[in-house]
């Protein structure tokens, strides 16, 4: 206790970032919050009230005009804008650079973000740099001891109790957990400029071009049948099977994060715990071992059928339908059936 005392009378103000992304739950219309961002406000308000510190907000990129009173309605007391056109794209280890200057200038208690990729892949940069504990998708903060949080792990299907030790403590928070709420007194925040040191190395990785993500027609979101396919597939030529059989029965094709990883599809198509969640009629997963982080992803299915060679792959025991098999084989033999 003693020392947890002696901890609170060195407690700093909390810096705040937050980030934007192109899902709608991201998306701020002229000056206005991102649905993320406020439920982020919300929290890191909550939590400053607590020992009576105060809300930074750090803008990085794409943010830095985003409106004071905005900011002001959700409590901020602060806002720093970072002034570098290098970083206004996403640029993730230099935005978490920008605030490792801005911790060791500042000394805050708490770094905060929204727990989307960006937030949660910005912070993980931030928490090696600095050599602290990231709690990533907190859902709480112990109101006794704030050095003791619970957050969401495996793709929400475990829940962690964890202590972060240091400072400053590095948290995201979970999506749609804290509702956005103003603050019952609006502030006036102060503002301020920063201009980083960013090192060259800090911006080898970089957004060179934007895919528009499909909407309109059938989605992974929507469609009726995914097929999808794995390491199993073996290259990007071997989709055209899984191609041809989800054009039969009006479904589009699906795939693992190792199919992403190895160039063979887009990130759009991946399945899982960061891809999407789909939720069709039928599942046909070809060539996919069935890890939890896939599995996260289309544990929405009403029925699933799984193609493997492999007699003990994790995915027959989620399965509805299995077939034991080379899955170049099986697809074929299915698209010969439903051709006749
Ligand atoms: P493997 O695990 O290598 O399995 C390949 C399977 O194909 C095996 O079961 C094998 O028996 C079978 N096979 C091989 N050849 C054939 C054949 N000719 N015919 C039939 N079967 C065959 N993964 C995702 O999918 N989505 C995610 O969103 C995701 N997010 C992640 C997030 C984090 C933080 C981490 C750490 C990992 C994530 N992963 C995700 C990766 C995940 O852990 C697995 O590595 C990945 O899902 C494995 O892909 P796979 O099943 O295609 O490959």
């Amino acid at each position: 206790d003693t020392r947890r005392q002696a901890h609170r009378r060195r407690e700093k103000p909390p810096v705040l970032c937050y980030q934007r992304r192109c899902r709608s739950l991201n998306r701020m219309d002229g000056n206005d919050l991102s649905e993320a961002c406020r439920q982020v406000l919300t929290f890191a308000r909550e939590l400053a009230g607590r020992n009576g510190s105060e809300v930074v907000a750090l803008l990085i990129g794409e943010n830095k005009a985003a409106a004071s009173a905005a900011l002001g309605g959700y409590g901020v007391s602060r806002i720093l804008r970072v002034e570098n056109d290098a970083i206004d794209d996403y640029v993730p280890a230099a935005w978490a650079r920008v605030m490792s200057q801005v911790i060791s200038e500042r000394k805050p208690q708490v770094v905060l973000t929204a727990g989307t990729d960006r937030g949660n892949e910005v912070m993980a940069h931030l928490a090696a740099m600095i050599d602290r504990p990231l709690s990533a998708n907190t859902l709480s903060v112990d109101a006794e001891d704030p050095t003791r949080v619970t957050r969401m792990r495996w793709g929400s299907s475990l829940l962690e109790e964890a202590v972060l030790v240091g400072s400053p403590r590095l948290l995201t928070l979970a999506l749609h957990v804290v509702p956005a709420e103003e603050a019952p007194e609006p502030s006036e925040p102060v503002e301020e400029t920063v201009a980083p040191t960013i090192p060259e190395a800090d911006l080898r990785v970089r957004l060179t071009r934007r895919e528009a993500e499909v909407t309109e027609g059938t989605t992974l979101k929507n469609a009726p049948v995914v097929v999808g396919g794995g390491r199993g597939v073996g290259s990007s030529e071997g989709y055209a099977v899984l191609e041809k059989l989800a054009e039969l029965v009006g479904g589009v094709v699906g795939c693992s994060r190792v199919a992403t990883n190895n160039g063979w599809r887009p990130h759009s198509d991946q399945v899982g715990l960061t891809g999407t969640r789909i939720s069709p009629d039928l599942y046909i997963a070809c060539g996919i071992s069935g890890v939890i982080q896939h599995l996260v992803g289309c544990k929405g299915a009403k029925r699933i059928l799984v193609i493997n060679k492999d007699p003990e792959a994790a995915f027959f025991a989620k399965a509805d339908y299995g077939v034991l098999g080379d899955l170049h084989e099986v697809v074929s033999a299915i698209i010969e059936e439903v051709q006749k």
